[in-house]
């Protein structure tokens, strides 16, 4: 494997921005700089985080998806009015320090993952996570929940289901349409109680997968095509409660993807340097 956007993803891999962003953010509440532009116009051409040499800092940085506001609230310590919760797995609630590092990192992991993946899948011309499962799987349909202002994408008018059980639809296997199960059905949307998906059933492709397996609705494609396999889990939105989240610290990354198993290794020294715990699961059975 040596495309360009392989190399590209490597190096992504080998130089995660959030060590790189968290001593920014330790140094800048310490220094007497006024904003974070102004730190970052004060950074060396050069920066060195755990072995890890960053060349030119401050480009990196000023790309970097965070909300800086989160970094003002910190700074001006005005007790976290506005900001998310986050709790942890006693049900305690973080401080304040705590909750704003907790988001940021899922901010900066996120938004570098989605590009490491796509660098990834286009260099291994991969569109596993487009298709339903093999005809001969276990699994009986992939599921692709979409958000509803994602609907319009889809040709498909939604169906409605009486199912009151949960968001996706892996406990519906009950729900029948003429007397046949849902899944054994072509591709269609579904309306869940909270929440729609796009369920792909055996054998079958999204309508938006072309020829050479391609998205042809690549740049506006739903939120969930856009971390694939390799996932930032730092924190985990609570059901029913938008502005709480679980503190869940991990790097989750499915092992259907060929990518995944072949990087292992540049995944558990990711894992590291970003001190989150790295869990690999199989997705499609
Ligand atoms: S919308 Fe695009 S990226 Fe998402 S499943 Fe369909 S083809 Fe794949």
């Amino acid at each position: 494997m040596n495309s360009a956007e392989w190399k590209a993803g490597l190096h992504h891999l080998k130089h995660p921005l959030w060590p790189l962003t968290k001593l920014c953010i330790l140094l800048y509440l310490t220094s007497p700089y006024e904003t974070w532009e102004e730190l970052l116009q004060a950074l060396p051409p050069e920066l060195s985080v755990d072995e890890t040499i960053y060349e030119d800092p401050a480009s990196k940085l000023t790309h970097v998806h965070m909300n800086t506001q989160w970094l003002g609230l910190l700074r001006q310590g005005s007790g976290g009015n506005g900001l998310p919760v986050v709790i942890n797995e006693g049900n305690d609630t973080l401080d304040m320090f705590s909750t704003v590092l907790c988001l940021l990192k899922q901010q900066v992991m996120e938004a570098e993952l989605e590009t490491v993946n796509s660098l990834f899948c286009a260099s291994m011309k991969c569109a596993l996570c487009c298709k339903g499962p093999e005809p001969d799987a276990v699994q009986e349909f992939f599921e692709i929940p979409l958000q509803p202002q994602e609907l319009s994408l889809f040709a498909f008018q939604p169906i409605e289901t009486p199912f009151q059980g949960g968001f996706d639809a892996c406990s519906a296997d009950i729900f029948q349409i003429d007397e046949r199960p849902f899944h054994l059905l072509p591709p269609a949307v579904y309306h869940w109680r909270h929440g729609y998906s796009l369920i792909l059933t055996k054998g079958a492709s999204c309508p938006h997968l072309t020829g050479n397996m391609r998205c042809n609705i690549y740049e506006k494609r739903p939120n969930v095509c856009r971390k694939p396999q390799i996932f930032a889990y730092v924190l985990e939105q609570q059901p029913d409660k938008p502005h709480v989240s679980l503190e869940r610290d991990t790097l989750l990354a499915i092992t259907d993807c060929p990518y995944v198993r072949l990087l292992e290794k540049e995944l558990e020294r990711y894992a590291v340097l970003n001190e989150v715990t790295l869990m690999l699961k199989p997705n499609k059975a």
